[in-house]
Protein backbone atom coordinates (compact mmCIF):
# COMPACT_ATOMS: atom_id res chain seq x y z
CA UNK A 1 0.00 0.00 0.00
CA UNK A 2 1.86 3.10 -0.86
CA UNK A 3 -0.72 5.85 -0.35
CA UNK A 4 -0.02 7.85 2.91
CA UNK A 5 -1.44 6.95 5.95
CA UNK A 6 -3.43 9.69 5.91
CA UNK A 7 -5.27 9.27 3.05
CA UNK A 8 -7.03 6.34 5.11
CA UNK A 9 -9.94 8.29 6.11
CA UNK A 10 -10.27 9.31 2.53
CA UNK A 11 -11.56 5.95 1.47
CA UNK A 12 -14.63 6.52 3.41
CA UNK A 13 -16.54 7.86 1.00
CA UNK A 14 -19.06 10.31 0.29
CA UNK A 15 -19.31 11.77 3.59
CA UNK A 16 -16.09 12.46 3.87
CA UNK A 17 -15.60 13.73 0.64
CA UNK A 18 -18.86 16.16 1.67
CA UNK A 19 -16.91 17.33 4.31
CA UNK A 20 -13.49 18.60 2.06
CA UNK A 21 -15.84 20.37 -0.13
CA UNK A 22 -17.37 22.67 2.66
CA UNK A 23 -13.59 23.16 4.13
CA UNK A 24 -12.48 23.30 0.42
CA UNK A 25 -15.51 25.91 -0.44
CA UNK A 26 -14.40 28.31 2.88
CA UNK A 27 -10.65 28.43 1.73
CA UNK A 28 -11.85 29.11 -1.58
CA UNK A 29 -14.00 32.52 -0.35
CA UNK A 30 -11.07 33.74 1.19
CA UNK A 31 -8.94 34.22 -2.10
CA UNK A 32 -8.30 37.40 -3.65
CA UNK A 33 -7.76 37.54 -7.48
CA UNK A 34 -3.97 36.52 -7.28
CA UNK A 35 -4.39 33.69 -4.94
CA UNK A 36 -5.40 30.44 -6.35
CA UNK A 37 -5.91 27.16 -4.75
CA UNK A 38 -2.68 24.22 -5.29
CA UNK A 39 -3.23 20.98 -5.61
CA UNK A 40 -0.05 19.61 -5.20
CA UNK A 41 1.90 15.83 -5.03
CA UNK A 42 0.02 12.83 -3.83
CA UNK A 43 -3.55 13.85 -4.50
CA UNK A 44 -4.61 14.99 -7.86
CA UNK A 45 -1.17 15.58 -9.49
CA UNK A 46 -1.77 12.42 -11.35
CA UNK A 47 -2.87 14.68 -13.75
CA UNK A 48 -0.72 17.85 -14.95
CA UNK A 49 -1.00 20.99 -12.78
CA UNK A 50 -2.21 24.04 -13.92
CA UNK A 51 0.87 26.33 -14.02
CA UNK A 52 -0.98 29.44 -13.03
CA UNK A 53 -1.86 27.74 -9.80
CA UNK A 54 -0.07 29.48 -6.18
CA UNK A 55 0.16 28.54 -3.47
CA UNK A 56 -0.78 30.28 -0.20
CA UNK A 57 0.03 27.89 2.56
CA UNK A 58 -3.46 28.92 4.82
CA UNK A 59 -5.57 28.23 1.99
CA UNK A 60 -4.01 24.71 0.03
CA UNK A 61 -3.84 22.54 3.33
CA UNK A 62 -7.43 23.17 3.53
CA UNK A 63 -7.62 22.46 -0.29
CA UNK A 64 -5.05 19.52 -0.18
CA UNK A 65 -6.89 17.63 2.56
CA UNK A 66 -9.89 18.58 0.37
CA UNK A 67 -8.36 17.00 -3.01
CA UNK A 68 -7.44 13.85 -0.80
CA UNK A 69 -10.72 13.70 0.26
CA UNK A 70 -11.84 14.09 -3.88
CA UNK A 71 -9.36 11.33 -4.71
CA UNK A 72 -9.68 8.67 -2.37
CA UNK A 73 -13.58 8.94 -3.11
CA UNK A 74 -13.13 8.41 -6.99
CA UNK A 75 -10.89 5.36 -5.76
CA UNK A 76 -13.56 3.87 -3.23
CA UNK A 77 -15.93 4.52 -6.46
CA UNK A 78 -14.02 2.39 -9.07
CA UNK A 79 -12.03 5.71 -10.08
CA UNK A 80 -12.45 8.02 -13.19
CA UNK A 81 -12.38 10.92 -11.56
CA UNK A 82 -8.65 10.57 -11.14
CA UNK A 83 -8.82 11.84 -14.93
CA UNK A 84 -9.92 15.10 -14.09
CA UNK A 85 -7.54 17.68 -12.56
CA UNK A 86 -9.81 20.03 -10.49
CA UNK A 87 -8.44 23.24 -10.55
CA UNK A 88 -9.75 26.85 -9.81
CA UNK A 89 -10.78 29.29 -12.23
CA UNK A 90 -9.03 32.16 -13.04
CA UNK A 91 -11.80 34.66 -12.48
CA UNK A 92 -14.01 33.41 -9.64
CA UNK A 93 -12.27 31.27 -8.41
CA UNK A 94 -14.99 28.37 -8.72
CA UNK A 95 -13.34 24.85 -8.72
CA UNK A 96 -13.08 23.39 -12.83
CA UNK A 97 -12.41 20.26 -14.14
CA UNK A 98 -9.87 19.91 -16.56
CA UNK A 99 -9.88 16.86 -19.60
CA UNK A 100 -9.36 13.60 -18.76
CA UNK A 101 -5.88 12.56 -20.27
CA UNK A 102 -3.94 9.65 -21.96
CA UNK A 103 -1.15 8.40 -19.09
CA UNK A 104 1.58 6.69 -20.44
CA UNK A 105 2.69 4.35 -17.59
CA UNK A 106 6.15 2.56 -17.20
CA UNK A 107 5.66 -0.65 -15.77
CA UNK A 108 8.65 -2.89 -14.50
CA UNK A 109 11.38 -5.02 -16.32
CA UNK A 110 11.43 -7.30 -13.41
CA UNK A 111 11.43 -5.92 -10.44
CA UNK A 112 7.84 -4.95 -9.38
CA UNK A 113 9.23 -2.49 -6.89
CA UNK A 114 10.04 -0.31 -9.52
CA UNK A 115 6.86 0.27 -10.42
CA UNK A 116 7.04 4.24 -9.35
CA UNK A 117 4.62 5.57 -6.88
CA UNK A 118 2.70 7.66 -9.05
CA UNK A 119 2.50 5.31 -12.16
CA UNK A 120 0.83 2.80 -8.98
CA UNK A 121 -1.69 5.49 -8.13
CA UNK A 122 -2.95 6.16 -11.77
CA UNK A 123 -3.37 1.69 -12.55
CA UNK A 124 -5.42 2.08 -9.41
CA UNK A 125 -7.37 4.86 -9.98
CA UNK A 126 -7.69 4.86 -13.77
CA UNK A 127 -11.30 4.14 -15.61
CA UNK A 128 -9.61 2.32 -18.58
CA UNK A 129 -5.80 0.81 -19.31
CA UNK A 130 -4.95 0.46 -22.66
CA UNK A 131 -2.17 -3.09 -22.35
CA UNK A 132 -0.28 -4.52 -25.11
CA UNK A 133 -1.70 -7.96 -23.61
CA UNK A 134 -4.12 -8.10 -21.24
CA UNK A 135 -3.55 -11.15 -19.89
CA UNK A 136 0.82 -10.47 -19.39
CA UNK A 137 -1.01 -7.07 -17.26
CA UNK A 138 -3.98 -8.68 -15.54
CA UNK A 139 -1.74 -10.05 -12.54
CA UNK A 140 -0.06 -6.30 -12.03
CA UNK A 141 -3.27 -4.90 -12.23
CA UNK A 142 -5.07 -7.16 -9.91
CA UNK A 143 -1.79 -6.75 -7.33
CA UNK A 144 -2.76 -3.09 -7.48
CA UNK A 145 -6.35 -4.00 -6.88
CA UNK A 146 -6.93 -1.64 -10.34
CA UNK A 147 -10.67 -1.78 -11.12
CA UNK A 148 -9.84 -0.54 -14.49
CA UNK A 149 -11.50 -2.08 -17.51
CA UNK A 150 -8.92 -3.01 -20.08
CA UNK A 151 -8.24 -2.22 -24.25
CA UNK A 152 -6.41 -4.70 -26.36
CA UNK A 153 -3.64 -1.91 -27.56
CA UNK A 154 -1.34 -4.16 -29.34
CA UNK A 155 0.79 -3.32 -32.29
CA UNK A 156 -1.70 -5.02 -34.69
CA UNK A 157 -4.37 -3.15 -33.74
CA UNK A 158 -2.63 0.21 -32.79
CA UNK A 159 -5.28 2.15 -35.17
CA UNK A 160 -8.24 1.04 -33.70
CA UNK A 161 -7.30 1.01 -30.14
CA UNK A 162 -6.06 4.57 -30.46
CA UNK A 163 -9.73 5.30 -32.06
CA UNK A 164 -11.25 3.37 -28.67
CA UNK A 165 -8.89 5.49 -26.83
CA UNK A 166 -9.71 9.02 -28.32
CA UNK A 167 -13.52 8.03 -27.96
CA UNK A 168 -13.07 7.45 -23.81
CA UNK A 169 -10.83 10.95 -23.40
CA UNK A 170 -13.52 12.47 -24.95
CA UNK A 171 -16.04 11.29 -22.80
CA UNK A 172 -13.99 12.59 -20.21
CA UNK A 173 -12.70 9.04 -18.92
CA UNK A 174 -8.75 9.02 -18.26
CA UNK A 175 -7.01 6.12 -19.83
CA UNK A 176 -3.18 4.86 -19.01
CA UNK A 177 -1.43 2.94 -21.88
CA UNK A 178 0.91 -0.04 -20.45
CA UNK A 179 3.44 -2.87 -22.31
CA UNK A 180 4.67 -5.94 -21.28
CA UNK A 181 7.02 -3.91 -19.92
CA UNK A 182 9.18 -1.15 -19.38
CA UNK A 183 8.05 1.87 -21.45
CA UNK A 184 5.33 1.60 -24.34
CA UNK A 185 6.39 3.25 -27.41
CA UNK A 186 9.95 1.83 -26.74
CA UNK A 187 10.62 -0.95 -28.73
CA UNK A 188 6.97 -1.63 -28.19
CA UNK A 189 3.80 -0.42 -29.81
CA UNK A 190 2.30 3.11 -28.26
CA UNK A 191 3.59 5.49 -30.45
CA UNK A 192 0.87 5.24 -32.52
CA UNK A 193 -1.47 5.88 -30.49
CA UNK A 194 -0.25 8.43 -28.92
CA UNK A 195 0.50 10.11 -32.08
CA UNK A 196 -3.72 9.42 -32.41
CA UNK A 197 -4.17 10.99 -29.13
CA UNK A 198 -2.59 14.24 -29.71
CA UNK A 199 -3.59 14.62 -32.92
CA UNK A 200 -7.31 14.48 -31.90
CA UNK A 201 -6.12 17.41 -29.31
CA UNK A 202 -6.28 15.34 -26.32
CA UNK A 203 -4.01 15.36 -23.38
CA UNK A 204 -0.90 12.77 -23.08
CA UNK A 205 0.88 12.44 -20.02
CA UNK A 206 3.94 10.67 -20.13
CA UNK A 207 5.12 9.49 -17.16
CA UNK A 208 8.55 8.37 -16.17
CA UNK A 209 9.65 4.89 -15.03
CA UNK A 210 11.31 2.24 -15.91
CA UNK A 211 12.97 1.29 -19.37
CA UNK A 212 16.03 -1.12 -20.66
CA UNK A 213 17.84 1.40 -22.70
CA UNK A 214 18.42 3.79 -19.80
CA UNK A 215 19.00 1.22 -16.83
CA UNK A 216 21.14 -0.36 -19.06
CA UNK A 217 23.37 2.63 -19.97
CA UNK A 218 23.29 3.93 -16.58
CA UNK A 219 25.55 0.60 -15.08
CA UNK A 220 27.36 0.68 -18.53
CA UNK A 221 29.98 2.28 -17.32
CA UNK A 222 30.45 4.14 -21.04
CA UNK A 223 31.94 7.20 -21.57
CA UNK A 224 30.92 8.15 -24.62
CA UNK A 225 28.91 11.97 -24.34
CA UNK A 226 26.22 10.64 -26.70
CA UNK A 227 23.95 7.43 -27.36
CA UNK A 228 22.12 6.37 -29.74
CA UNK A 229 19.24 4.39 -29.09
CA UNK A 230 18.72 1.42 -32.02
CA UNK A 231 16.37 -0.78 -30.61
CA UNK A 232 16.10 -4.09 -32.16
CA UNK A 233 18.40 -5.08 -34.98
CA UNK A 234 16.47 -6.77 -38.21
CA UNK A 235 16.21 -10.34 -37.42
CA UNK A 236 17.54 -11.54 -41.09
CA UNK A 237 21.39 -11.68 -41.05
CA UNK A 238 22.10 -9.20 -44.04
CA UNK A 239 19.62 -6.50 -43.18
CA UNK A 240 21.67 -6.56 -40.19
CA UNK A 241 24.67 -6.39 -41.33
CA UNK A 242 23.64 -3.93 -43.32
CA UNK A 243 22.21 -1.49 -40.80
CA UNK A 244 25.34 -1.91 -38.60
CA UNK A 245 27.34 -1.19 -41.46
CA UNK A 246 25.23 2.39 -41.38
CA UNK A 247 26.33 2.82 -37.83
CA UNK A 248 29.60 2.22 -38.12
CA UNK A 249 30.92 5.95 -38.03
CA UNK A 250 28.52 6.77 -35.27
CA UNK A 251 31.15 8.31 -32.86
CA UNK A 252 28.13 7.83 -29.85
CA UNK A 253 27.51 4.79 -28.12
CA UNK A 254 25.03 2.72 -29.31
CA UNK A 255 22.35 0.95 -27.63
CA UNK A 256 20.42 -2.38 -29.17
CA UNK A 257 17.78 -4.47 -27.72
CA UNK A 258 18.41 -8.56 -28.59
CA UNK A 259 17.03 -11.46 -28.20
CA UNK A 260 18.24 -14.25 -26.45
CA UNK A 261 18.46 -16.61 -29.50
CA UNK A 262 20.07 -14.23 -31.92
CA UNK A 263 22.70 -13.01 -28.94
CA UNK A 264 25.26 -14.92 -30.51
CA UNK A 265 25.05 -13.95 -34.22
CA UNK A 266 24.29 -10.33 -33.67
CA UNK A 267 27.16 -10.58 -32.27
CA UNK A 268 29.32 -11.87 -33.99
CA UNK A 269 27.71 -9.43 -36.93
CA UNK A 270 28.92 -6.60 -34.47
CA UNK A 271 32.62 -7.90 -34.69
CA UNK A 272 32.96 -8.20 -38.26
CA UNK A 273 31.50 -5.10 -38.95
CA UNK A 274 32.67 -2.65 -35.90
CA UNK A 275 36.59 -4.27 -35.19
CA UNK A 276 37.90 -2.84 -32.27
CA UNK A 277 35.23 -1.24 -29.43
CA UNK A 278 34.39 -2.26 -25.97
CA UNK A 279 30.56 -3.99 -25.56
CA UNK A 280 28.83 -4.09 -22.25
CA UNK A 281 26.27 -6.53 -22.24
CA UNK A 282 23.76 -6.19 -19.86
CA UNK A 283 21.36 -9.48 -19.26
CA UNK A 284 18.25 -9.60 -17.04
CA UNK A 285 18.18 -6.14 -15.70
CA UNK A 286 15.95 -5.94 -11.94
CA UNK A 287 16.51 -9.55 -12.16
CA UNK A 288 17.61 -12.48 -10.06
CA UNK A 289 20.22 -13.14 -12.71
CA UNK A 290 21.20 -9.96 -13.69
CA UNK A 291 24.70 -9.25 -14.92
CA UNK A 292 26.04 -6.40 -16.89
CA UNK A 293 29.81 -7.87 -18.33
CA UNK A 294 32.34 -5.18 -20.41
CA UNK A 295 34.85 -6.38 -22.71
CA UNK A 296 36.44 -5.55 -25.65
CA UNK A 297 34.22 -7.04 -29.14
CA UNK A 298 36.73 -9.63 -30.31
CA UNK A 299 36.59 -11.58 -27.36
CA UNK A 300 32.70 -11.45 -26.79
CA UNK A 301 31.56 -14.46 -29.16
CA UNK A 302 34.05 -16.58 -27.06
CA UNK A 303 32.76 -14.94 -23.84
CA UNK A 304 28.88 -15.80 -24.71
CA UNK A 305 29.70 -19.09 -25.74
CA UNK A 306 31.78 -20.37 -22.88
CA UNK A 307 28.65 -20.53 -21.09
CA UNK A 308 25.09 -21.17 -22.00
CA UNK A 309 23.63 -19.25 -19.09
CA UNK A 310 25.16 -16.31 -20.45
CA UNK A 311 23.01 -16.71 -23.37
CA UNK A 312 19.83 -16.73 -21.51
CA UNK A 313 17.41 -14.20 -20.76
CA UNK A 314 16.80 -10.62 -21.70
CA UNK A 315 19.62 -8.45 -23.26
CA UNK A 316 20.83 -4.91 -24.04
CA UNK A 317 24.21 -4.77 -25.81
CA UNK A 318 25.84 -1.54 -26.09
CA UNK A 319 28.54 -0.47 -28.31
CA UNK A 320 31.28 1.92 -27.82
CA UNK A 321 31.20 4.73 -30.15
CA UNK A 322 33.49 5.04 -33.40
CA UNK A 323 36.90 6.37 -31.75
CA UNK A 324 37.76 9.84 -33.31
CA UNK A 325 39.14 10.27 -36.55
CA UNK A 326 41.18 12.06 -34.12
CA UNK A 327 44.89 11.36 -35.14
CA UNK A 328 44.82 11.98 -38.78
CA UNK A 329 41.90 13.47 -39.76
CA UNK A 330 40.03 16.11 -39.66
CA UNK A 331 39.73 16.46 -35.81
CA UNK A 332 43.45 16.89 -35.49
CA UNK A 333 43.94 19.27 -37.99
CA UNK A 334 41.09 21.62 -36.38
CA UNK A 335 42.71 21.10 -33.30
CA UNK A 336 46.03 21.78 -34.01
CA UNK A 337 45.15 25.00 -35.91
CA UNK A 338 43.12 26.16 -33.13
CA UNK A 339 46.13 24.95 -30.40
CA UNK A 340 48.69 27.42 -32.38
CA UNK A 341 46.19 30.28 -32.25
CA UNK A 342 46.57 30.26 -28.67
CA UNK A 343 43.18 28.80 -27.30
CA UNK A 344 42.82 26.59 -24.49
CA UNK A 345 43.48 23.04 -24.19
CA UNK A 346 39.76 22.60 -23.19
CA UNK A 347 37.89 25.38 -25.63
CA UNK A 348 40.01 24.05 -28.24
CA UNK A 349 39.07 20.39 -28.18
CA UNK A 350 35.29 21.71 -27.95
CA UNK A 351 35.58 23.84 -30.74
CA UNK A 352 37.44 21.14 -32.90
CA UNK A 353 34.56 18.48 -31.69
CA UNK A 354 31.65 21.15 -33.14
CA UNK A 355 32.85 21.79 -36.05
CA UNK A 356 34.31 18.17 -37.45
CA UNK A 357 31.94 16.33 -35.17
CA UNK A 358 34.77 14.53 -33.98
CA UNK A 359 34.03 13.08 -30.16
CA UNK A 360 35.25 15.86 -27.58
CA UNK A 361 37.01 13.41 -25.07
CA UNK A 362 39.15 11.99 -27.93
CA UNK A 363 40.07 15.41 -28.95
CA UNK A 364 40.49 16.70 -25.70
CA UNK A 365 43.47 13.43 -24.52
CA UNK A 366 44.33 14.47 -28.08
CA UNK A 367 45.15 17.98 -26.87
CA UNK A 368 46.66 16.96 -23.89
CA UNK A 369 49.64 14.64 -25.49
CA UNK A 370 50.35 17.38 -28.58
CA UNK A 371 50.88 19.84 -25.80
CA UNK A 372 53.63 17.28 -24.09
CA UNK A 373 55.28 17.03 -27.04
N1 LIG B 1 9.58 -1.00 -23.79
C1 LIG B 1 10.67 -1.73 -23.21
C2 LIG B 1 11.62 -0.75 -22.55
O1 LIG B 1 11.21 0.35 -22.21
O2 LIG B 1 12.78 -1.09 -22.33
C3 LIG B 1 11.34 -2.63 -24.22
C4 LIG B 1 10.43 -3.67 -24.77
S1 LIG B 1 11.16 -4.69 -25.98
C5 LIG B 1 9.78 -5.52 -26.64
C6 LIG B 1 11.89 -5.98 -25.05
C7 LIG B 1 13.40 -5.93 -25.09
O3 LIG B 1 13.87 -4.99 -24.12
C8 LIG B 1 14.06 -7.24 -24.71
O4 LIG B 1 14.16 -8.11 -25.82
C9 LIG B 1 15.40 -6.79 -24.23
O5 LIG B 1 16.25 -6.51 -25.32
C10 LIG B 1 15.04 -5.48 -23.51
N2 LIG B 1 14.75 -5.78 -22.11
C11 LIG B 1 13.54 -5.77 -21.52
N3 LIG B 1 13.66 -6.11 -20.22
C12 LIG B 1 14.97 -6.34 -20.00
C13 LIG B 1 15.74 -6.73 -18.87
N4 LIG B 1 15.16 -6.98 -17.72
N5 LIG B 1 17.07 -6.86 -19.01
C14 LIG B 1 17.67 -6.62 -20.18
N6 LIG B 1 17.00 -6.24 -21.28
C15 LIG B 1 15.67 -6.11 -21.20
Amino acid sequence: MLRGEHDAPALAGRDACAGATEVAAAALANLNENQHPAITADQVNLATPDTEVSLDDTHSAALQVASRFLLGFAAAHGGGIVGLCLHADKNDGRMMEESAALYVVPTPLGNLADLTRRSEEILRTVRWVAAEDTRHSGPLLKQLGAQARTIPAHQHNEHEAAARIVDKLRAGEAVALISDAGTPGISDPGARIVAAVRAAGCKVVPLPGPCAATTALSGSGLLDEHFLFYGFLPAKGGQRRQALEELREQACALVFYEAPHRVLETVEDMATVFGERTLVIARELTKLFESIHSLPLAEALDWLKADPNRQRGEFVLMLSGAPADAENGEGERVLKLLLDDGLPTKQAAKLAAAITGAAKNALYELALTLKKQ
